[in-house]
């Protein structure tokens, strides 16, 4: 199923991120894991692409089993950046053989390395060389970009960061999903920057249920993500009793989605980091309101 489908309907829904393992050896743990997330039957799932494409194969695998065991629709992430065009045409006839039919398509980030490798001859330098790429190729498929509501850290103000945005919708993708954040207002605010912008695209909210807190500090440095002090506050009292820290974690997000719901969102996407637990339990919070 295309996700668009599923966009332009009226009804509320939960979809859960997924990552692939990193080894062979990770891969049953991790196959259990997700198809334990698909056995909730999610509105979708999508299966993220390992940093560098090592691990893209798993990436399909994963999404494979998810939609042949347990019908639920998926949404393959693939990133460009420092890729070939032979990669990335591989890619694509990987995916159409997999049954895949919405692709998220990312740049992946600019490491370390690859800031100071010669970057003279890539040929995808952002997202939307990927997305024009996908579109040429004649598959297809559903495409959904990355957006930022508290900017992406290379931008230098978010008008240019929008800029950059519209390009990537007028490419080709129907949809958006966002950064992960913890304060909603700051999505509001997004979102009506970028429907002035003329992005009419549906824009689906990516929320991290944080659930111990170690996680705090990576999930910031990974995303640049504003804490609010009604969440700093939880962290403090309960960051050191895991189950505690669980809990409220859960109810952070919980809250996070159903204000959401009721300002008019209608698609939810949860990180759920592999943890069928955590999925459950949100998903459960939420059972009156999904109906
Ligand atoms: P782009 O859209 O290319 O944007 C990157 C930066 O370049 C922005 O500052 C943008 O404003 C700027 N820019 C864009 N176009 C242009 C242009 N034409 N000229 C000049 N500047 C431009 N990473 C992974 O490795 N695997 C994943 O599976 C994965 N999934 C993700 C899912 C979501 C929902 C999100 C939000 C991120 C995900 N990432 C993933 C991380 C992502 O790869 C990084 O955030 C990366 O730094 C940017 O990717 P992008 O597709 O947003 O890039």
């Amino acid at each position: 199923m295309k996700l668009t489908e599923l966009f332009a309907s009226d009804k509320l829904s939960l979809s859960f991120e997924v990552f692939p393992p990193k080894t062979d050896t990770a891969f049953e743990s991790v196959k259990t894991a997700t198809e334990e997330i698909a056995k909730l039957h999610p509105s979708f799932m999508s299966v993220t692409y390992g940093a560098g494409g090592g691990t893209s194969q798993y990436t399909l695998d994963i999404a494979k089993n998810i939609k042949e065991t347990q019908g639920v629709p998926t949404l393959a992430h693939l990133t460009c950046v420092s890729s070939t065009r032979e990669t990335v045409h591989q890619r694509i006839a990987d995916m159409k053989a997999a049954g895949i039919e919405n692709v998220m398509a990312l740049r992946g980030d600019l490491t370390p390395e690859l800031q100071n490798s010669d970057r003279s001859g890539w040929i995808y330098r952002h997202a939307v060389d990927l997305i024009r790429e996908l579109k040429e190729s004649g598959a297809d498929f559903c495409i959904g970009g990355a957006c930022y509501p508290e900017i992406h850290p290379e931008s230098s103000d978010q008008a240019e960061d929008i800029r950059h945005l519209k390009e990537k919708v007028d490419a080709g993708c129907s949809f958006l999903t966002t950064q992960m954040f913890f304060d909603n207002n700051l999505l509001y605010n997004f979102l009506y920057k970028i429907r002035e912008a003329g992005i009419t695209v549906p824009v689906i909210p990516g929320i991290m249920p944080i659930t111990n807190a170690k996680q705090v500090a990576r999930s910031i440095q990974l995303s640049g993500s504003f804490m609010p002090q009604r969440f700093k506050s939880l962290v403090d009292k309960f960051g050191s009793s895991p189950a505690a820290m669980k809990q409220a974690g859960i109810a952070y997000a919980t809250d996070q989605i159903i204000d959401l719901y009721a300002n008019g969102i209608k698609n939810v996407h949860v990180y759920s980091m592999n943890n069928p637990d955590v999925a459950r339990k949100i998903q459960s919070n939420l059972s009156d309101i999904l109906g």
